[in-house]
């Protein structure tokens, strides 16, 4: 209910007429710091809404709007890459540049889709001009990874490019002595393989990337799925 005090004050205000206070009486400043939301514990439908309204690092400012993935939340395969592009970030999906092409290219060769496949990216807020992603901002966005991760229970991961396998794995090894093994992410396999906007400028490697799926899919199959 509003108390007298403030509607005198409000009517004070409307008219143009300035409120003195004396020191002593002054309200506190409200505090107008955003409560930082731990994914830990959201469900997809809240962890979705939370990333929509990130404002933990500066990307927020740039972006069109969050790219949250797409495809299934009950996926055997989640698919990760580095950030959204251009592109991503005017359609609030991952992966739909001509890139995104060839990786649905690449997965339909294994027999999955867009749908039958869980597609991330390490960041859900566009780098400007597609700069490498900073610490920071790899940092904040991680929480909500970790969480789809967790929600999704992937059979298996495949980390596109060398900044996601990079980051995935704490390591800066580069992605051609990371392919071709089995890693972990919590108890998750990981297989890594190259980015497919790499593949773009260097088609003569695609036979490695269909290698790299193939491997993933061994391994799935050794999970039983
Ligand atoms: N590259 C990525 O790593 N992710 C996207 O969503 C698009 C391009």
């Amino acid at each position: 209910m509003i108390q007298p005090e403030q509607q005198r004050r409000a009517y004070l205000e409307a008219l143009g007429i300035d409120v003195w206070v004396p020191r002593d009486h002054a309200e506190p400043e409200a505090d107008v710091v955003d409560p930082v939301i731990e994914p830990d514990t959201l469900d997809w439908s809240a962890l979705r809404d939370t990333v929509a309204a990130c404002t933990r690092c500066d990307l927020h400012q740039s972006r069109t709007q969050t790219v949250f993935g797409v495809g299934s939340p009950d996926a055997d395969w989640m698919i990760i890459g580095e950030a959204p592009g251009a592109e991503e970030d005017r359609r609030g999906e991952p992966f739909v540049g001509p890139a995104g092409k060839l990786l649905d290219e690449i997965l339909l060769a294994v027999g999955q889709g867009r749908d039958s496949v869980f597609i991330a990216n390490i960041l859900k807020c566009r780098p400007p001009n597609n700069r490498d992603p900073k610490a920071e901002e790899s940092a904040e966005c991680r929480g909500y990874l970790e969480r789809q991760i967790e929600l999704v229970q992937p059979k298996i991961i495949l980390a596109v490019g060398r900044i996601a396998a990079q980051l995935l794995l704490d390591t800066d090894t580069p992605v051609g002595r990371l392919r071709g093994a089995k890693h972990f992410l919590n108890k998750t396999p990981l297989v890594v393989t190259y980015h497919p906007a790499y593949l773009l400028r260097s088609p003569s490697q695609k036979r490695k990337a269909w290698e790299d799926l193939c491997l993933a899919r061994q391994f799935l199959a050794e999970a039983g799925a």
